[in-house]
């Protein structure tokens, strides 16, 4: 495919384009730079060939350079050494994860800057330790993949409903664990206990073999520690990180690789690099949507028979008639918003919120104060949960997440 790129800013430009959209110079078809030209790189995969020295113009890069890869090296070179962004787009089997490496690692050891890539599946991340075994021939380089504890808790994988357990649910059932290894008491978790004596096992290992996502996990579990938890240790420790998109676009995630990164205070010192960034949006959209049904209402409902004495949220306002409330309300939007034969309807007021408001004599911030309520409630019944070995999350406490935010939702980030 033939890549149009502005002569004076070099973005990449929409097929046909008159003008830059970045900087607004006018456009000559028949003067497309070739400064990213992606002509001549086809889908067909050529085998690679390793260099036998040092390439001056591309240090990190490990094959005889193929197609344009050296222009777009050096176009990467550029825009970050501008500070800019830069959209590469190039068929399949053209090297991009290769490029991508070689070009930011250059930046990244000038800048002291650790990379972050984003992809999409685990194989793709896998790519990403092929490449940087390769380039390890040639220069002294270290990354890591980063799954979620999902795929790599040894301790609770095998037990009863481990595949459906939640994140968060395992999340709090490891923090539990871990909280009872780091004060020495019982019934902590033992892979947990064995990541200090271990650490530079597996840093030595990850260094040497450049492991699969898979491969460490297997390792770890060999030698019986934690993959997951000492993945977050040795993150510090390594030039790339190779992790899924979520924990780019969930804030909660982000805030914690941030942490673990030793960055919470320092984000710009992160060079990002995103796989297939058209997926991007389609991933964003899907993390920040939510729903509410009546199952999750019901269920809440439900849940608050169980509970003694008869808690309030607000005022006098009783925990079962809130949540009975906000059920009716719900059920009102179908009755008075929707036409008929109409299965949905786009609100474009506060429907649900007023009506909560005005039937319960409350200002928007009493709203969020009893929902804010809604969630302790249900905070500690998930605790008691746990304490009883349920391993689940209460009802009431998911029901008032997702209340929070379908208040918070209210802007046109969100249609509702
Ligand atoms: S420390 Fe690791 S193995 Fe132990 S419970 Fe947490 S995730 Fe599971
Ligand atoms: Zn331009």
């Amino acid at each position: 495919m033939m890549g149009m790129f502005c002569r004076r800013c070099r973005s990449l430009m929409p097929p046909n384009s008159k003008r830059c959209m970045a900087c607004g110079a006018p456009i000559n078809p028949n003067d497309i730079s070739n400064q990213s030209s992606l002509d001549g790189i086809g889908p067909k995969k050529k085998p690679v060939e390793f260099i036998a020295e040092e390439n001056k113009d591309a240090p990190y890069l490990p094959y005889k350079p193929r197609g344009c890869q050296m222009d777009i090296i050096s176009d990467i070179r550029n825009a970050l050494d501008e500070g800019r962004h830069i959209i590469i787009e190039s068929g399949t089997g053209t090297g991009k994860t290769i490029v991508s490496l070689a070009a930011g690692l250059e930046h990244a050891r000038k800048t002291g800057k650790k990379i972050v890539y984003l992809t999409r599946t685990i194989s793709q991340s896998d790519q990403v330790m092929r490449e940087l075994k390769a380039i390890s021939r040639i220069k002294q380089v270290s990354g890591l993949t980063v799954t979620g504890r999902n795929k790599s808790c040894s301790l609770f994988r095998g037990t009863q409903d481990y595949e459906s357990l939640s994140p968060k649910v395992l999340s709090m059932m490891c923090e539990d664990k871990r909280s009872k290894s780091i004060r020495g008491a019982a019934g902590g978790c033992r892979y947990y206990d064995r990541i200090k004596t271990e650490i530079d096992n597996v840093l030595n290992y990850l260094l040497n073999n450049f492991p699969t996502s898979d491969e460490l996990d297997r390792y770890c579990e060999r030698i019986g520690v934690c993959p997951y938890e000492m993945k977050k240790q040795l993150m510090k420790k390594v030039d790339v990180v190779a992790v899924p998109y979520v924990h780019i676009l969930s804030s909660d995630i982000r805030t914690t690789l941030l942490a673990n990164l030793g960055l919470e205070d320092s984000p710009e010192s992160i060079l990002l690099i995103v796989d297939e960034a058209h997926n991007l949006v389609d991933a964003a959209r899907d993390q920040e949507s939510f729903v509410i049904n009546r199952d999750m209402v019901d269920n809440a409902i439900d849940e608050c028979s169980t509970m003694k004495g008869n808690p309030t949220v607000w005022m006098e306002v009783e925990l079962k008639d809130f949540l009975g409330y906000f059920k009716n309300s719900i059920r009102n939007v179908a009755t008075e918003k929707l036409g008929l034969n109409e299965k949905e309807v786009v609100l474009t007021d506060d429907y649900i919120e007023k009506r909560m408001m005005i039937k319960f004599g409350m200002k928007s911030q009493d709203l969020d104060a009893a929902i804010e309520k809604v969630m302790d409630y249900g905070e500690a019944r998930t605790e008691l949960l746990m304490e009883r070995g349920e391993n689940r999350v209460s009802e009431i406490q998911s029901l008032g997440v997702a209340m929070r935010d379908w208040c918070s939702s209210a802007s046109d980030r969100f249609v509702r």
